[in-house]
């Protein structure tokens, strides 16, 4: 029997691009791109939401301006104080990018619930 044992012996590592992330500066494998992949998705994570995103509690709140409700019911409606509605409402407005509450329910009526929900978080 003539049997031969090839050992494989591993390669030196240094026979694959290694390069510094443009991105982070770690040391990654290279595949032809300057970034390493944990940089590459953050990257098409941040282009996929063009959304502003509204909180829950915001969320609510479009809702209920929506019903014609003064800031007192809906204070009242959220266990919240009529102040605090107002901040609120400030917020929603500079994230949407509309004035006062008429424009508010006029940018949520054309879009209907499930339109409006996409920019709840
Ligand atoms: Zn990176």
């Amino acid at each position: 029997m003539n049997t031969l044992f090839v050992k494989q012996s591993p390669g030196p590592l240094s026979s694959k691009a290694t390069r510094n992330c443009f991105g982070c500066g770690k040391t990654f494998q290279s595949v032809g791109s300057g970034i390493c992949s944990d940089c590459r998705v953050t990257k098409a994570r941040k282009t996929a939401s063009t959304h502003p995103l509204l909180s829950l509690r915001e969320g609510q709140i479009v809702g209920l301006v929506c019903k014609a409700m003064l800031n007192k019911e809906i204070a009242f409606e959220l266990h919240l104080t009529e102040g605090t509605i107002k901040e609120y409402l400030h917020r929603i407005f500079k994230k949407l990018g509309v004035s006062n509450r008429t424009e508010l329910a006029v940018w949520a009526l054309t879009r209907g619930n499930q339109g409006v929900a996409e920019y709840v978080a």
